[in-house]
């Protein structure tokens, strides 16, 4: 009798066990997975991190689509493109950009007025893109090919002597689209 409840009760630790290492392998691949994929959409993002997707980057707006908690349509530098990479990576239809943000898919760049400028900086620590040249009490000035339009630029400016302003397309300015990365291409 004895016997038969001891094993009863090995029988019993075993199975809790077993059952306990079973979901911690679950959680991890769920927390794989998800780390996976978020790596896989943040690829398709044009990493400009400029905010216009309401997330503090392309990594946190990749992260929040990974978990189902953003749309794939919220990003007006990665434009239809990147929502179309997007909807065949996740295998969901495509989506227009979203209409608040259609409006901001228009090129825009950054003019900094150089009679105004006071040469504070903040400019330069504001954009994510290093488009901005100066040094301290120097006069700055936006790097033309480098600007994505982010405008996180003006606020930070003191004396507001930075203003956006439409780009042109023109052969200077005009850039090939950007190729499919290596497991876009994998079947
Ligand atoms: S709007 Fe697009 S480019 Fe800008 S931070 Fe969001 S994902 Fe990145
Ligand atoms: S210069 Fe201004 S608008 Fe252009 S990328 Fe930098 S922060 Fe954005
Ligand atoms: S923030 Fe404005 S004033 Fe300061 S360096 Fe930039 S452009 Fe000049």
């Amino acid at each position: 009798m004895a016997t038969s409840l001891i094993i009863f009760l090995l029988a019993t630790v075993f199975c809790l066990f077993a059952g306990l290492i079973r979901s911690f392998d679950s959680l991890d691949s769920t927390v794989i997975n998800e780390s996976d994929l978020t790596h896989r959409i943040n690829a398709l993002l044009p990493q400009t991190q400029c905010g216009k997707c309401q997330y503090d980057g392309c990594q946190p707006y990749a992260r929040a689509i990974a978990r189902g908690k953003a749309d794939i349509n919220r990003c007006p530098p990665g434009g239809d493109e990147s929502i179309e990479h997007i909807a065949a990576l996740l295998g969901r239809d495509s989506l227009p950009l979203h209409t608040e943000t259609v409006a901001e898919k228009q090129s825009m760049l950054a003019l900094i007025d150089e009679e105004l400028c006071i040469g504070c900086v903040k400019c330069i620590q504001a954009c994510p893109v290093d488009a901005i040249l100066g040094a301290a009490k120097q006069i700055h000035t936006v790097i033309e090919r480098s600007c994505t339009g982010c405008e996180l630029c003006i606020a930070p400016c003191p004396v507001d002597c930075i203003s956006m302003t439409e780009v042109n397309v023109e052969i200077k300015k005009w850039v090939w689209t950007k190729p499919p990365s290596l497991h876009e291409l994998s079947p």
